[in-house]
């Protein structure tokens, strides 16, 4: 998601779940509990992680010793080329694009728990202030 583009964007919270979801989807992958039709797939994993989401692609059928490379999905990568800044803590991730954060376009950045919230708070403060100017509350 992008942040301060969509008021009706998913929450945190959805996201945050969704993106749970995916390291164990892609172990089961990689361990082949998850086959596709007919079974018996050659084992793969995945090669590279995307710096951003923490998304695991580019399978290949590959030793398990294979070291995953950072890189960006092919979600993050246009969202980054477009001017906006990935801010990365731990597991949360997001697109904030502000005309005092312009140096910063197109990188990624990595910050503690405490400042990722903060941003998370000012960013859900200035949704609230939109969807009240929207609805004409004073
Ligand atoms: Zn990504």
């Amino acid at each position: 998601m992008i942040f301060g583009s969509d008021p009706d964007a998913p929450s945190f919270g959805t996201l945050r779940k969704l993106h749970g979801m995916l390291p164990s989807l892609a172990k089961d992958l990689a361990s082949g509990k998850m086959k596709g039709k007919g079974g018996k797939l050659a084992k793969t994993r995945p090669r590279k992680m995307c710096r951003v989401c923490c998304k695991t692609f580019d399978l290949a059928a590959c030793p398990d010793d294979t070291p995953l490379t950072p890189s960006l999905c092919d979600e993050c990568e246009p969202v980054l080329k477009d001017g906006y800044v990935a801010i990365v803590s731990g597991d949360k991730f997001a697109f904030i694009k502000h005309e005092s954060l312009t140096d910063l376009g197109g990188t990624v950045q990595h910050v503690s728990i405490p400042v990722f919230e903060q941003f998370q708070a000012k960013f859900e403060a200035a949704v609230k202030e939109r969807q009240k100017d929207e609805k004409g509350e004073a």
